[in-house]
Parts: structure tokens; sequence; C-alpha cells
């Protein structure tokens, strides 16, 4: 948003700073477009006007509690509000009905204890302090009192909190629709308890955060006609599946493998397992523990989990038997066979009907419309084999624990009322940025766009009532985007699957597909010099795409040799992650592609400040800028009229008057400051 012109001498103002961001201070001299400013830190900034902000000098010095408040929405006010409140440890700001949660980084049992539970059970939105239980109780009510379904969108970036803000609200709503006094295992305990679950398969130790969950989530509580839980499933989405063989330092494989490798003795003698250091899926990266993270205890509240959620003890066993063999799987080793490439296994340790699953992981059998062939594969191929077959059965296991949690939680086939709860990675943009985040990203494309859309929507209705006319308010839009991405046929994805489909594609036919398409599309940019790199400018910034792998990743299928072997498996629970696939798609590679797939996740959250950004009640409005026309405030006139007059006389242009508000364009609170200033 461009910065209000109305700064004059005097005028406490904001300007950027390189560490601190933004500083406060007093602007002292103004010649044409620049602005000289003494700053509160002592400095001297002399600056281009249009980054220079207004400053609020009566805005309450532990901030508002609500950023609708704010005399100005812009950067630095939104962020010293923000910062204010976070100082007095109030990580909850309003933006209008939508809440801003802070990272606290420490643990604030009070804030989230049975006490605040009960206080907010019921309370008036906007009573009580901004707090996640209290989104989590309008979605109730309004399911309660009206009939309706709600979902609650959490976004933000890895490590800003989503995955504690969702068991926060689930915490919550189980608090309100759970049966008190029932013994055992309750649907809103084996909801709660499937967390847990979850984290240990599919969440890992990154770069950015300890915990960060590896695949999106989608929770439906579902609600009886009393309001009760009555079942609930859990939706997930596109697990990162190449962090099973291949992780980087200083982050970590999932949880489950060091959890299991620090299980009590005699569970590490029945799987063979040992120092996680001795496996190649694990010892890629330095890091093994984590701070303040018991891996022994963690493999005990796994189990512990499982056990309430429904996952017997002989489930439980085959579970981590899998999960034992993926770490043997990945100590597979490949010499160059006799044969040119072909290969043989190292030193056979590994402890499974080796045969099968040497011909398995050194061999591919081609479908020809003339023959089939069986080709061997040379050693570097045959550890892509075996990486291949680990990520399958990963993902496999992965989906088996999401069905199973589903099953045995069970769904209400009578509810009419549902509250989801999404927890969606947010943007990510890394120095090497592949199809996983390509998925990411277009998610939170369609996000934002649904994010505007709501809010359009949301101050559509605030203007209805105050019956003020709204025609002509503009809000940023991403369709562009959208386009470029998901545009059916023409878009990335759509000549990413025709690509898929053609034997003879490879990344580099790929990308010089996209060159020539989006040549002349002002969000697409080639990179200079690359030949399979491109370039997409997301609302959030520009993101570079390496498509080396986008092929590969796209294609969601189990290599047939590795689905015979684990359909035979003499392991029931294998062969039952790998039912036997018709006759007919058993010969080729079934394809499907997950970019398609990918479309129609939903929904989240970000703050606009199209329309009218400032709001305040006649009295409010009075209060402040009665100074500027006394003669008005002396002439009896009812608020409404009396802040008509005040308007006026001050020339101001596009503003509305509501039924109990004034509705401001942006800049103009800055614009009456600055004219109260000089009175
Ligand atoms: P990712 O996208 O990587 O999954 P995330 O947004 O889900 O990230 P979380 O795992 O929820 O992030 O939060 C990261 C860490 O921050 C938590 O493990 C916890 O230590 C801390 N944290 C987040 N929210 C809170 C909170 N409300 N109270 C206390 N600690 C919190
Ligand atoms: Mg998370």
């Amino acid at each position: 948003m461009a910065a209000p012109v109305n700064i004059i001498v005097g005028s406490h103002v904001w300007v950027e700073h390189p560490e601190l961001a933004w500083v406060d201070g007093e602007v002292f001299k103004i010649s044409a477009e620049e602005v000289h400013v003494h700053t509160t830190n002592g400095q001297t900034v002399i600056t281009n006007i249009s980054k220079v902000f207004p400053k609020d000098t009566e805005a309450p010095p532990g901030g508002v509690d609500d950023m609708t408040k704010l005399s100005y929405l812009h950067e630095p006010g939104v962020l010293h509000n923000l910062a204010a409140r976070y100082e007095l440890n109030e990580i909850y700001t309003y933006t209008g009905n939508i809440l801003i949660a802070i990272n606290p980084f420490q643990r604030l049992p009070h804030l989230y204890d049975t006490h605040m539970m009960e206080q907010y059970k019921g309370a008036q939105f906007g009573e009580l302090s901004p707090h996640v239980f209290a989104i989590a109780d309008v979605a109730y009510r309004a399911m309660i009192n009206e009939g309706k379904s709600n979902s609650i969108l959490v976004s933000g970036e890895s490590g800003a909190g989503k995955t504690e803000t969702t068991k926060m609200l689930m915490r919550y709503l189980a608090y309100l629709g759970g049966r008190s006094g029932v013994e055992g295992r309750t649907v809103e305990q084996q909801v709660l308890e499937s967390n847990p679950v979850l984290e240990a398969f599919g969440n890992a130790k990154t770069v950015r955060n300890n915990n960060s969950s590896r695949f999106g989530k989608f929770v439906e509580l579902q609600f009886d006609k009393n309001g009760r839980i009555s079942g609930a499933a859990v939706r997930t989405y596109l697990l990162e599946r190449s962090r099973v063989c291949q992780i980087s330092d200083p982050e970590r494989n999932y949880h489950c493998f060091y959890l299991l490798c620090a299980a009590p003795p005699e569970v590490r003698e029945k799987f063979k397992l040992g120092d996680p250091k001795s496996f190649h899926y694990l010892n890629q990266s330095n890091c093994y523990a984590l701070d303040g993270v018991d891996d022994t205890e963690e493999y005990l509240a796994t189990r512990r989990a499982m056990d309430i959620v429904g996952i017997s003890e002989e489930e439980q066993d085959a579970i981590f038997r899998v999960v034992a063999a993926i770490l043997h799987l990945g100590n597979i080793e490949f010499a160059k066979g006799e044969e040119a490439d072909s290969s043989v296994i190292k030193d056979e340790k590994s402890r499974c009907d080796a045969k099968s699953l040497e011909d398995a992981l050194i061999n591919r059998v081609m479908v020809t419309p003339e023959e089939v062939i069986t080709r061997t594969l040379d050693p570097v191929a045959a550890v892509g084999s075996r990486d291949a077959l680990a990520k399958t059965v990963y993902s496999r296991l992965f989906d088996w624990l999401v069905d199973k949690i589903n099953s045995s939680i069970g769904q209400d086939p009578n509810s009419r009322t549902i509250i989801g709860v999404l927890d969606i990675y947010g943007f990510e943009s890394f120095k090497l940025n592949s199809f996983e985040q390509f998925c990411i990203n277009f998610t939170n494309e369609k996000l934002q766009q649904h994010f505007n859309q709501h809010v359009f929507k949301m101050e559509q209705e605030e203007y209805t009532k105050e019956e003020i006319n709204w025609s002509y308010i503009e809000f940023v839009d991403n369709q562009d985007v959208l386009d470029l991405i998901e545009k059916k046929p023409g878009g990335i994805i759509a000549l990413l699957d025709e690509a898929c489909m053609f034997p003879k594609s490879t990344h580099e036919t790929f990308a010089q597909k996209l060159y020539q398409t989006f040549k002349s599309n002002k969000r697409f940019i080639k990179p200079k010099l690359s030949r399979t790199s491109f370039t997409i400018s997301h609302y959030a910034g520009e993101v570079t795409y390496l498509a080396d792998l986008f092929l590969d990743k796209n294609k969601d299928y189990v290599v047939a040799e590795h689905q015979v072997l684990l359909t035979a498996s003499k392991c029931p629970f294998v062969s039952g992650l790998f039912p036997p696939l018709p006759e007919e798609s058993s010969k080729s590679s079934k394809f499907s592609s997950i970019g398609s797939r990918f479309k129609g996740v939903l929904e989240a959250i970000r703050i606009s400040c199209a329309g009218y950004p400032t709001r305040r009640t006649f009295y409010e409005f009075l209060h402040r800028f009665g100074v500027l026309a006394p003669d008005v405030l002396d002439g009896n006139y009812d608020d409404k009229v009396a802040c008509e007059k005040i308007l006026d006389k001050m020339g101001l242009k596009g503003y509305q008057i509501g039924k109990t508000k004034v509705f401001l364009r942006a800049g103009q609170m800055a614009e009456l400051d600055a004219r109260r200033a000089e009175v």
C-alpha cells in the first residue's frame, strides 16, 4: 500500500530500519520528496516520502486487541501492535473475525487450562481477550444455533504454530462436544490421540521446526443433533516421501525411526535394531537426538496413543516391523554385476526372501507394444529402485494408519453438521525448490484466493449492515497465477500430466514446453542461462523451481516388480498394504498424477486492506476529531450529522457514513490526524 502523502514537519512516523524492520521518529524537515526524520533511537534518517508511514500517537501502549481498531492499517502499524502485545505475553490478536497467533516458544499452561475453556464457553465473541478457543466457540455456536457447518483454517509458515493451534482447537471442541463422565475410549479421546500417532509417522525435525508436519491434514469432527461429537474423519495430503531415504544435515528423518531405535531392548533385539548411526537412511545427517525429547519415552507414548486410537498389539508390532524393515532395506548396497549394466547385492544381510528381493531390486520389466523385456539395472539404478521401494512402503504404511484411525474412530452417517480443522503447510521458498514446493505453494495460492473472496464477502456484509454503498471496492486478485498453474488445458499441471504420458519426454522437453507456452505470461519467468528451471511470481513472492524431478515425482505409481514382491509377502500386514492389482494394470505402471490430485485442497488466512480499512463509531470519531471543528461540536447536532459536517469541512472524498460508523479510505485517518496536529 502506498504511504499517504499528508506527512508534515512534526508528524510522528515510522521509517524502515535495516535491523529493526521499522523505527519511529519525528519529521523535522521536508524538501520536495525527501523527508528528514529524527528517530527515537537517536539517528537521523533521510528517505523518500513514499517510504514513511504515519504513527498513531494515541494508540494504547499495550496495543489493541483487534487490528480493525488501529488508526492506520499499514505494515509498521500492524507489526508494532503485534509486538506490543507479544511483549505482554498476549500472543493472540484479532483482525475482525480472524485470529492472528504468534508463537510464544514457551509453554503457557494457564492459557489453555480447563478454567480458560470454561470462560470461553458460550462467551460473546470479542467480549474476552482474543483466543483460539473463541474461534472454535463461534464455530460451535453457529452449529448449535443455526445448524451451520464450518471449517477453521490454520495457516502460516513452517514453525509458526499451526499444528499446536490445531490441537488446541480440537481439544476445545472435544471439551464442548465431549461426553463428560463417560468411561473408556470416547470418540473425542480417539480423535485427540490420533495426533501423536500421525506426528510420529508424518513429522520430522527440519531446519525451521523440530516437529515439522510433512503432510497436510484436514480433520472433520462430526456432531449429532445434540452437539455431541459422534464421529470424525482425518484426511491427509501429500506426505513428503523423499524424506524416507534422503535427509540433509541438520534435519532428521520421520520421528518413528528414531523412537523405534530407542525402544526397550527386547523390541530392538526383535527387530535387529541398534544405533541409529548404523543406518544409511538416518546417518546422512548428524542430527539424531532432539533437545528436550526422550525417544524412548516417545516410543512408549506412541504405543499408548495407538492403543487408544484402536490399533491392536499385533498391528502395532507389524507397523514397527515395517519401519525396521525400511531401515534395513536402506542398508542394502549394490556392486557391479558380471554383465554390463547389471548389479548384485553386496554381502547379503537383509532379512527377507533374498532371491525375490534381489530380483525386484535389480531387474526391471519393460512392457512395449511388441514384447516384454527384462532389463538389468546398474548399481546406481538399483539404489534408485531400492529407495523407490522404501518410499512406496512407507507412504502405504502412512495411508494405512490414516485409514485405520478413520475406521476405528468411526464415521457418523447421521451427522448433519461438521466442524473441520485444516492444518496445512505454509508457503515455502528455498534455495532449491522442487515438485513438493510447487504443490505446497499452489495450495497456498488457492487458499489465498479463497481468503480474498472470504474477506471480500465479509466486508460486503458489514457494508450492507451499515447500509453504505460498496460497489467500488477493489481487491487483490491472484486468479492469473492460478490460471498459469491449473488451467485446463494449457496450465503447468496439465502440461506436466501430458509430459508424463509420453514415454519420450524428459524434464528438459517439459521445461522447453513451459518456456514456449508461457513466454509472455507475466507470472512466469525463465531464469537466464537455465535450461530446466522456471520461476513463478506468486502472491507471496517469486519462487524458482527446478523441473528436473517433476516428471518422476508427479507419477505416483508403484513399480510392478515391487508390487509383485510386496503382494507376495509372507507378512500378512505387508501383503495387506499391497492388495493385488487387477490383471490389466499390474503389467504396466499405473499412472495417476499427484499434481492433479492435489487440486482442491482449500482455504486460509491473510489480511487485506482493501475497501475501507478504518472504521470508527460516530462517538469515537467525534472524540478524536471534534477539535477540528469546535463549531460543529457546539452545534447540538446528532452524532451522525456532526461526523458528516466535520468530514465535509475537511474536504475529504470517498469516505462513507454508515448507520453507526464512519468508514474511511486508506490514508484518510492519517490526513485527519495531520490536520489535528496543525490545530
Ligand atoms: P510446520 O509447518 O513445520 O508443521 P507448524 O506451524 O505446524 O510448523 P508447530 O509445530 O505447531 O508449527 O509449532 C512449532 C513449535 O512452536 C512447537 O513445537 C512448540 O514448541 C511451539 N509452539 C507453537 N505454538 C505454541 C503455543 N501456542 N504454545 C506453546 N508453544 C507453541
Ligand atoms: Mg505443523
